[in-house]
């Protein structure tokens, strides 16, 4: 959707009132913090997108793709610390998926997979978004439904005649436009060796119902989950890593008996609600929308959008659909396999109906990555800080020397070696402790643990928490038991009121 923005000041200048009071002994290569702790940005309106890519850029989480050819448009690469983060959102998912339950399994089906597939699914048919296109000056490209949604947004008549957002000019009729992308197989373009890469991930678990249900032992209720890539030719991408044409899904088809269907529906409603909370997005930042009669799909009876409060406004994360038998039912049709499962006990036979949670990797770490987002002013200094989720932080723990002499990089080695084996670590010997402080709140690691002159007389180091930026002594033994109780720790965010 197109929203609204939170309001183009978004960020920086407005001062608000001293959240959080100073604690702990003195820090150590950072100002002491004195009750002066303000937020810079807004908390009620939250981070700029721009200030959300800038820092993604400065530190080496998302680049824009082949920058040095001038880029491709909407298409991104991820960079170390953006890798480490997306593999913690994907591990978090499946540890709430397999780990924490054991009613689901997984798969990891092709990007390509049979072109009938997309017959059956309705997707070569009915994937499109009708497209406009500015007869003015800009020429620019637009899906008449977000045009319209935004004129609604405002109060207009969204049947009304509507003028290119960007330059007034008047807009083309609509033609509706198939977002997936073609490609073929062998060395000859022939048509019959046409294919598509997969525009969502779902329906590789559909076509492999079959083979799951005869190997996992499994009876509805049962899921099946799977994360990778889907690809969708977007009119309009934008947002950042919103809505690009490559992107990964993280998606479970939940098979269960057709009259508990709208039981597991209001479950994993309230599962994935969950998810996104426990893992630190604030709750009045989320919330569940469940699609009107006109926006729901004809094979589904009912399906809610989560949404998050991104800097564009309200728009969605996640979806979770109740699609009946209609997918099943589909690719009995069209391969002659039959796709059901018989009770034995019961002598019962039927299609198991499917509740999807279809979620995106790319937007939950954009939500993450926003949620998280906070500059705030120490003594006349800003820090800018992400309040990520220990669990999602990228690294849990930095192990710094105070300085370079005196034998604390050896002994911060040491230390760092032994952590490394059982928590994310990350050695971190450059700059001036006070610019490694910055550095690592900039990447959202949560603890610090810094070699000093105190280390070699007594075996202790001081522990910097990233929130409460309080310090204390701690003895290098048992360590790395202390770090890992903490990671396992319920956690809140401290940008909760
Ligand atoms: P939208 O209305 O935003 O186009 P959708 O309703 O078509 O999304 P689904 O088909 O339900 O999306 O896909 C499930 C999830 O996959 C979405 O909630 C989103 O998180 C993610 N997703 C879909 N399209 C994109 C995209 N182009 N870029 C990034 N993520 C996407």
């Amino acid at each position: 959707m197109i929203g609204a923005r939170w309001g183009a000041a978004g960020a920086t200048g407005a001062i608000g009132p001293a959240r959080r009071a100073a604690s702990g002994p003195a820090p150590q290569g950072e100002t002491a913090r004195a009750a002066t702790v303000a937020p810079v940005n807004d908390l009620a309106e939250g981070p700029t997108l721009e200030e959300i890519v800038a820092l993604c850029k400065r530190r080496g989480f998302v680049f824009p793709s082949s920058e040095i050819y001038g880029g491709v448009g909407s298409t991104y690469d991820y960079g170390h610390y953006g890798v480490l983060l997306k593999n913690n959102v994907k591990n978090e998912w499946w540890r709430s998926m397999l780990t924490d339950r054991d009613d689901i399994v997984a798969i990891d089906s092709a990007i390509i997979q049979h072109p009938r597939t997309w017959e059956a699914s309705g997707h070569l048919e009915g994937f499109s978004d009708p497209l406009v296109q500015c007869l003015g000056k800009c020429k620019r490209r637009w899906r008449l439904d977000h045009l319209q949604e935004a004129v609604e947004a405002e109060g207009g008549d969204p049947a009304g005649e509507i003028r290119c957002p960007e330059c007034g000019g008047e807009l083309s009729a609509p033609r509706e436009f198939n977002l997936m992308f073609k490609t073929h197989v062998g060395p000859v373009a022939e048509s019959g060796a046409e294919v598509y890469l997969r525009p969502e991930t779902a329906q590789g678990i559909f076509i492999n119902f079959k083979n799951v249900l005869s190997f996992s032992r499994k009876k509805p209720p049962f899921g099946i989950a799977q994360i990778g890539k889907s690809f969708r030719n977007e009119i309009t991408t934008g947002n950042f890593i919103f809505r690009t044409r490559e992107f990964e899904q993280m998606e479970m088809e939940f098979f269960c008996p057709p009259t508990e269907a709208e039981r597991w529906y209001q479950h994993w409603l309230a599962e994935r609600m969950r998810w996104y909370t426990e893992l630190g997005i604030r709750p009045d930042r989320l919330v569940l929308r469940p699609h009107g009669t006109n926006e729901l799909s004809h094979y589904s009876s009912a399906t809610s959008d989560i949404e998050y409060l991104f800097p564009m406004g309200y728009s969605e994360l996640e979806g979770i659909a109740n699609r009946g038998n209609f997918d099943l039912t589909r690719h009995a049709e069209f391969s002659g396999e039959k796709l059901e499962y018989f009770d034995q006990a019961s002598g019962e036979r039927y299609v198991p109906h499917v509740i999807e949670p279809a979620a995106g990797v790319d937007r939950a770490t954009l939500a993450f990555l926003v949620d998280a987002y906070e500059v705030e002013e120490i003594e006349g200094r800003q820090r800018t800080v992400l309040r990520l989720h220990p669990r999602l932080a990228p690294v849990k723990v930095a192990v710094m020397p105070l300085v370079n002499r005196d034998g604390m990089p050896e002994r911060a080695r040491e230390v760092f070696e032994a952590l490394r084996r059982r928590i994310g670590a990350e050695y971190d010997a450059g700059g001036s402790i006070g610019k490694r402080y910055r550095r690592q709140d900039e990447i959202g690691t949560p603890w610090g643990v810094t070699i000093d002159g105190e280390t070699a007389a007594d075996g202790t180091v001081t522990l910097r928490d990233r929130d409460s930026l309080t310090q204390e002594r701690v003895p290098i033994d048992g360590l790395a038991e202390l770090l890992l109780d903490k990671l396992a720790a319920d956690w809140v965010s401290p940008k909760t009121s």
